[in-house]
């Protein structure tokens, strides 16, 4: 078995302006690699992860995703001890959501590491997905509005980064504004969930958006 890493960085932008192109988009082009030989996979907090509403927002995150109604599916696991999140784990679906210090505070929110594995059909599918998420960070954690009188502006949305990396953790691995801005990733109400940004101060990415849902959709 060949197994190999890719990493993806999830930043956090303040509002910028950019022109607006249209791109056409198919599932296998945002989904390179996907689970094929257990597509119920369980995500494990790994020991140093807070505890209460941290966790919470997992769940919030994951049923996002599993509301789309795939044969894909996330669902808690036990806890297991750290280990490092650069890594593959010791065993397929080794998935460990970690907390750590990754850039400071700003810019960076959380990464994702796909680790790959060749399938019986000789193409790559994934054995494990780990992500970090960033300790520096003064998250919002809650479920309210931004805008509430708990939610401050330069508050990245816990559950807003827990979606979003979810949806990596499906084996969405291209955001849609990697190579170009995108009218669907701008600092407005049109947002959807895997754009490269989250903007501080808004909840916008918790729920997957029309674009977000279909490509998962066509991908299983
Ligand atoms: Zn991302
Ligand atoms: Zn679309």
């Amino acid at each position: 078995m060949r197994r190999f890493a890719l990493t993806l960085l999830c930043g956090l932008a303040s509002a910028a302006l950019f022109a607006s192109v249209i791109r056409a988009h198919t599932a296998v082009t945002y989904y390179p690699w996907i689970w094929k030989t257990d597509k119920t996979q369980l995500y494990h907090f790994t020991a140093s992860y807070p505890t209460g509403e941290h966790r919470s927002r997992w769940y919030d995150a994951k049923n996002q995703w599993n509301g789309v109604g795939q044969p894909h599916t996330w669902n808690p696991g036990a806890e297991v001890p750290d280990f490092q999140w650069n890594t593959c784990g010791n065993y397929y679906g080794h998935n460990g959501i970690h907390w750590g210090g990754y850039d400071g505070q700003y810019r960076v929110l959380g990464v994702v590491q796909t680790c790959l594995m060749s399938g019986s059909d000789g193409a790559f599918e994934i054995y494990s997905m780990n992500a970090l998420i960033d300790s520096a960070e003064d998250w919002y954690t809650g479920t309210d509005n931004a805008g509430s009188s708990w939610f401050f502006g330069n508050n990245p949305d816990a559950w807003s980064v827990a979606s979003h990396e979810m949806g990596h953790m499906t084996g969405f691995y291209i955001h849609w504004d990697d190579d170009a801005p995108q009218d669907i990733c701008q600092d407005n109400s049109d947002q959807h969930t895997m754009c490269k940004y989250i903007y501080s101060g808004t909840e916008r990415s918790r729920t997957p958006e029309i674009h977000d849902r279909h490509t998962f959709d066509a991908a299983y």
